[in-house]
């Protein structure tokens, strides 16, 4: 039976998923654990396609058991791929009654538990030995595969058209709040899974507010409109910023404009496999500190994206990590000054054996496109 068409795009689903629980059972994390619990549903996607909320997978070096709930009987049966999918009544942790054993090892997702979870784990299964394993399967998820990079460009490509659209309609009189309504609905219209985050639209004073919230007030002649938001395809994210002008603004705008836009391409210059992540932020901290105005770039250089928003690698002045080929990542400087303004830029990028790949290809000018 030819399944390969469903779950991950453009490549055979099993494959892909054994390749990646191989590649698991590599990490030093697992030496001398018996079993692996993922209870995290990005991860159930990773390792086995699996798109809904409530499941545990169950992995050993030799098989994977899938246990859901009634509700995702079609959707398991649809999604899920090299694995043995069992429906569960009651708990879920109900189903690993005839898994595990005394004194068996098994390894749970200690960032990705709640406390009462875990407790639930270590109540009904005492004779267990539950062992904490932290960013195991998201150090694996740092480095796209092909097929990954396609679905971001794709996630990246919608956000464009989006973003295009909806500075075509940024006028003095609209509210932020409808600004951001345009988002989501041109979003969706463009077949996006959803918001990978609520969209951000801060005009002129809230413009100082790197992350400020859609509010009730009304766009006016002679601001600029920060606007953030992302798409989503096939389980994975893009985040797209720009910043555009309605109507006539001041000068310092076009200048602040101009030092992130040195800043973004000083940042790319350097990208390649190997370089610390820290030095990026460095770069860019750099260009708007010589600017004089290092005082107003007030957060981290940039995200890992991927199937979550927010991932690895960290782009921060204390980051410990190193770009290698894969990485999908956000490049994003700002500028804020309070009771001015501010404005910033995000693109999305990959690291390619060559250098960066740029996935946000769209004007990084004040000046609206064409309606
Ligand atoms: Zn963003
Ligand atoms: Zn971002």
């Amino acid at each position: 039976m030819n399944r390969s068409t469903k779950g991950v795009p453009g490549s055979s689903d099993s494959d892909v998923y054994s390749r990646r629980k191989s590649a698991l059972w590599e990490s030093q994390e697992l030496e001398g654990i018996d079993a692996f619990l993922v209870t995290e549903p990005v991860h159930h996607r990773y390792l086995c396609g699996f798109s809904g909320s409530n499941a545990y997978l169950f992995l050993t070096p030799a098989e994977t058991l899938f246990f859901t709930d009634g509700r995702y009987c079609e959707q398991s049966d649809d999604e899920v791929r090299g694995a043995q999918v069992e429906i569960v009544e009651g708990p879920l942790r109900d189903a690993l009654k005839g898994v595990v054993g005394p004194g068996q090892s098994v390894g749970f997702e200690a960032r990705r538990l709640t406390v009462a979870e875990a407790e639930g784990l270590n109540s009904s299964f005492p004779q267990v030995e539950w062992r904490p394993v932290e960013d195991v399967i998201e150090r694996l998820r740092l480095h796209k595969d092909e097929s990954e990079v396609a679905a971001i460009q794709r996630a990246v490509d919608i956000a464009v058209e989006v973003m295009e659209e909806v500075a075509g309609k940024l006028e003095p009189g609209r509210t932020e709040l409808e600004i951001a309504g345009f988002v989501e609905e041109s979003l969706r219209r463009h077949g996006s899974e959803g918001s990978a985050f609520e969209p951000i639209v801060a005009s002129g004073l809230r413009g100082a507010m790197p992350h400020g919230r859609a509010s009730t007030k009304p766009v006016s002649e002679g601001e600029c409109v920060t606007i953030d938001f992302g798409a989503v395809w096939s389980g994975y994210h893009s985040d797209l910023t720009r910043t555009f002008a309605v109507g006539e603004v001041e000068r310092q705008f076009i200048e602040w404009q101009g030092v992130l836009g040195e800043a973004i391409e000083a940042v790319l210059a350097l990208v390649e496999p190997g370089f610390p992540c820290k030095e990026l932020d460095a770069a860019a901290r750099g260009v708007i500190d010589e600017a004089g105005l290092g005082d107003y770039f007030v957060h981290n250089l940039g995200h890992g994206i991927g199937l979550e928003v927010h991932e690895g690698p960290h782009l921060s002045r204390s980051s410990s990590d190193s770009l290698a080929e894969g990485m999908a990542f956000t490049i994003e400087p700002g500028i804020y000054v309070p009771g001015r303004g501010g404005i910033r830029i995000e693109e999305n990028v990959v690291v390619t054996g060559e250098g960066p790949r740029l996935l946000t290809r769209t004007p990084r000018t004040l000046e609206p496109p064409e309606k």
